[in-house]
């Protein structure tokens, strides 16, 4: 019998989102298939999108060679900014856009030769983040080093918001701002927003929107803020495999910290934290049972993890367990566990995903 776990990847859904970034972007808007998909599987996703999306984005050279060894002609970026000389040989030779925030990335540039193409340059300032970018007089100069490097086609000018995921605040105001200024009389395309620019930031939406968790159905925006129309791509799920009584007073799994209160009807699931749910996850982390509100119990193992049962009579070995998908809403996992969305879908590996 084969492990009942897996990810089911809803490509109708992936297309959905993907239609609603653009149409609220209202401009052209990579698609962002780093991390496989942020856990979705990159080629497959890149397929569903094919003569859809206006280009993709992946963090480096191989995430890209992948999705072009299956035959996608799309534009791509590679997002990370980390490359080398030999790198820039092949991305050139793949048609590869590239992002530079790096004065030794300029120099690279200029200085290559024997190129087997000419290669588009996103150029990335630090708005406000503090992480990768130039400063604001760095990146017009470098534009026009850019500019007149035979290596480079076109220049898009790109910073990355910190924080506009929380609606309220003044930085990202204050990074479009800055943006905004650096960039005055050069003549160039632009793109800034990310999903929660593309949802929140309407004034960020320039010649290049680049969407990714919103791709995949999780609103990076708070629960008090409207919410989009969005469709969860990934339904991670699994099947009770056992169930144990424990009486009032019994300890339940690793740790012991779960004590029964009640007579307990647990349901063992064959899903842990090596299948990418987070250990972290407390007791009462809300999971469906055959669409049956449940709740977590007892810690989460590598393997698997353990349900209540006791409310639910018609429920027990074989039931269809939802972790998080249609139903249960991955960003309420993420938050009851500590972390973001983002995290819990990149660490979906080792379930095998059904594409519908
Ligand atoms: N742009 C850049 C530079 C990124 O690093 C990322 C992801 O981390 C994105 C866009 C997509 O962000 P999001 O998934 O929040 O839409």
């Amino acid at each position: 019998m084969s492990r009942p776990s897996s990810a089911r990847i809803d490509l109708d859904a992936l297309r959905h989102n993907y239609a609603t970034a653009r149409k609220l972007h209202g401009r052209k808007v990579l698609a962002v298939l780093k991390a496989d998909a942020y856990g979705h599987g990159a080629v497959r996703c890149a397929l569903a999108l094919a003569g859809m999306a206006d280009g993709f984005a992946v963090a480096f050279l191989s995430e890209a060679m992948e999705l072009r060894a299956a035959g996608v002609t799309a534009p791509i970026l590679l997002l990370e900014g980390a490359f080398d000389g030999e790198e820039l040989k092949v991305a050139a030779r793949h048609a590869l856009a590239v992002v530079v925030h790096h004065e030794s990335q300029l120099r690279m540039l200029e200085s290559a030769r024997g190129l087997a193409g000419t290669l588009d340059v996103w150029l990335k300032m630090d708005s406000g983040m503090g992480r990768a970018g130039m400063a604001p007089e760095a990146m017009r100069a470098g534009f026009a080093r850019l500019q007149a490097c035979p290596a480079v086609a076109e220049v898009v000018l790109m910073s990355h918001f910190a924080r506009a995921d929380e609606p309220g605040m003044s930085t990202t105001a204050k990074q479009l701002a800055a943006f905004q200024a650096a960039c005055g009389g050069l003549d160039a395309r632009a793109s800034l927003a990310n999903s929660a620019g593309i949802l929140a930031w309407p004034e960020a939406c320039r010649s290049w929107g680049r969407a990714g968790i919103m791709l995949y159905g999780a609103d990076p925006l708070p629960p008090t803020y409207r919410q989009a129309p969005l469709q969860p791509v990934m339904t991670l799920q699994s099947q009770v495999f056992a169930e144990r009584l424990l009486p009032p007073g019994a300890p339940l799994g690793y740790g012991g910290g779960f004590v029964a209160e009640r007579p307990t009807r647990v349901g063992l699931v064959a899903l842990g934290y090596a299948d990418g749910y987070p250990r972290s996850a407390p007791a009462d982390t809300p999971v469906a049972i055959e669409g049956h509100a449940a709740r977590l119990i007892g810690r989460v193992s590598m393997d698997m993890l353990t349900v209540d049962l006791t409310d639910l009579p018609a429920c027990g070995i074989g039931s269809k367990v939802e972790l998080w998908g249609r139903t249960i809403d991955v960003n309420q996992v993420a938050a009851g566990a500590g972390t973001i969305a983002y995290e819990l879908l990149c660490n979906v590996k080792r379930v095998p995903r059904v594409y519908e």
